[in-house]
């Protein structure tokens, strides 16, 4: 708790040219973009970073093939660009992994044109990826056995990219790497309202929602990348915008892994809507939903789950069905949709399924505000660089700067992974995901894992796990301490690490090493934070 309480006292005291209100993607990129270019930013999140939209993505990096059919081809062609550079920029996290999409006899196009359109796809993608290939219906059931072609008529593969390890992790590592900057960052920080004062400068009063205290912070410009609670944002401030977000909320669970391939499973679900069965470590995240809803604050109902469940029952022949007892963990989210105020005075009639998924940035110049609407975890790097633009336009000086993002070149990864060798981290396996250690810890944390080796070297029991079968080990656990400002034992579970998806609760709590872990982060407080966590019911009860 050491650096989140310094970075309180150092909110309450300075001066910031910037302060950002959300740590979701798209505040965490705005954050180290900035901080990058030399402004001093503040960035708060009411509750734990990536603690709401952007931990319940489906962990795709995609150029958003489906929006081809509404001809939304800029926008396809703006992601895949999006896409490939997260590919190249950060080659341990983002990974190109094939799409096996199987399509139906009775469905609306032909194999053919699904084909002509993966090509066209990948042609947007500028041919960044493998080739697309068509496949019938023995060919499927040669690849993937597990598939029920019964009803297929043929499939289709093709390639996109996923987060290798998840969401939240992602957004994390530019909330490190802004702190890493001289970004001064909070967690559980609330901003209450905010308002101008006689010099223009805002004024935001905020709540620590961990002692319940309040206290002011200044900057010159306000950024609200709130996600789905914008709007409420902006009409506490008074800000008036030409768009506003509409929420669509969608669902995933997690069961034991499916297939033993690294491939999508793609299928279009009985409302006509592609659905995924993803991998993630050694278990399958199925899902997605969208259904339209008023509140931020959802939660996954039966018919939620009797969606997925017999959607992909249905598609799939495995010896027995899927059942609510197979699921592992529950992910539930809303999209923050931007649709223009114009556009939607008729809101019954607006299809909000065809609403573009492009972000909109809206700059209130004379208040020297910037609202985000929108936007995607693929689409964060032009977050980052448009948001800049707009810093600029409003009239602070931005360094120049070549790049604010990626993973530490290839003379740094070779040097880390030559001392992984050393020091016999490849021959220490997770047991999870089946990979080395040297490849995790870089995966996680890039440049800082050198912090680990340096205490492997000292001590080599600290190669040996810690918490039973998540691969989660001895060395990284006091950085996580130091480095990763976890308030509470979910901060770690489900965001820093993706354990929470991984292991049924029960398995958590009867977990060797969790309770040990729990004291290296809390110190004297572990008790409470470990019961603290196994009383919740896991949803978000912050409203
Ligand atoms: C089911 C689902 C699947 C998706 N799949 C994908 C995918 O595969 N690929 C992809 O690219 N995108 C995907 N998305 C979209 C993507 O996840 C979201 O667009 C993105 O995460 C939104 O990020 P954000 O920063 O705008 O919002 P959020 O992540 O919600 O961040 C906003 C933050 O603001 C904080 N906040 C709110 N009010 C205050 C306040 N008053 N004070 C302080 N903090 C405040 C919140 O606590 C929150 O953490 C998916 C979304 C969903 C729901």
């Amino acid at each position: 708790m050491e650096l989140r309480n310094n970075n309180i006292k150092r909110l309450e005291s300075e001066t910031f040219d910037v302060l950002i209100i959300g740590g979701g993607i798209n505040g965490a990129v705005s954050a180290a973009a900035l901080t990058a270019r030399g402004l001093r930013v503040a960035l708060i999140d009411a509750r734990d970073f990536a603690g709401f939209t952007s931990q319940q993505s489906s962990n795709l990096v995609w150029g958003g093939i489906k929006y081809m059919e509404g001809y939304e081809f800029g926008l396809v062609a703006g992601l895949c660009r999006a896409r490939n550079e997260l590919l190249r920029c950060f080659p341990s996290t983002v990974q190109e992994i094939r799409f096996l999409m199987t399509i139906n006899k009775q469905f609306r196009f032909h194999p053919l044109i699904i084909l002509a359109s993966t090509w066209l796809y990948w042609l947007l993608g500028r041919a960044k990826t493998q080739t697309p290939r068509l496949l019938s219906s023995r060919q499927i059931k040669k690849l993937e056995p597990l598939i029920n072609t019964y009803n297929s008529r043929a499939g289709v593969e093709y390639s996109d990219a996923f987060l290798h390890d998840n969401d939240a992790r992602f957004v994390f590592n530019f909330v490190r790497s802004a702190m890493d900057q001289g970004c001064v960052a909070a967690n559980y920080v609330e901003s209450l309202n905010a308002s101008r004062d006689a010099n223009g400068d805002w004024i935001t009063e905020v709540e620590n929602k961990v002692d319940g205290r309040r206290f002011r912070l200044r900057s010159k410009i306000l950024i609200n990348a709130a996600g789905a609670f914008v709007d409420r944002h902006n009409q506490l401030t008074g800000i008036e915008t030409e768009y506003r977000h509409m929420l669509s909320k969608g669902i995933h669970l997690m069961v034991p892994r499916i297939s033993e391939s690294r491939r999508v499973l793609a299928f279009f679900a009985d409302d006509e809507r592609m659905f995924f069965a993803i991998p993630m470590a050694n278990r399958t995240c199925i899902g997605t939903t969208d259904t339209r809803v008023e509140d931020p604050v959802t939660a996954v109902t039966d018919e939620d789950r009797e969606f997925v469940l017999s959607n992909i029952n249905a598609r799939l022949d495995l010896t027995s069905p899927l059942t609510t007892r197979d699921i592992i963990a529950e992910r539930c989210g809303v999209r923050p949709l931007a649709s223009r105020k114009a556009e939607d005075t008729g809101e019954a009639e607006i299809d909000f399924l065809q609403l573009s998924r492009k972000h909109v940035i809206e700059m209130d110049a004379a208040k020297k505000h910037i609202s985000i609407f929108g936007g995607k975890l693929t689409d964060c790097l032009n977050v980052g660089d448009e948001v800049s633009d707009c810093v600029s336009r409003l009239g602070l000086t931005l360094k120049k700067i070549d790049k604010w993002y990626g993973e530490p070149d290839q003379h740094e990864r070779e040097t880390f992974f030559k001392r992984a060798l050393d020091l016999g981290l490849d021959a220490t396996i997770a047991k999870d995901t089946g990979e080395e250690l040297s490849e995790r810890l870089w995966r996680r944390y890039a440049g800082r894992a050198h912090a680990m080796l340096d205490a492997i070297e000292k001590d080599p029991s600290l190669r040996e796990p810690l918490v039973e079968n998540t691969g989660i080990r001895r060395c990284e656990i006091d950085y996580l301490a130091k480095h990763e400002m976890i308030v509470k034992l979910e901060d770690y579970l489900r965001r820093r690490s993706k354990v929470e998806l991984l292991l049924s609760r029960d398995t958590l709590r009867q977990s060797a090493g969790l309770f040990e872990a729990c004291e290296k982060l809390f110190g004297s407080d572990a008790k409470i934070r470990f019961d603290e966590y196994f009383s919740s019911t896991g949803g978000d009860d912050s409203e």
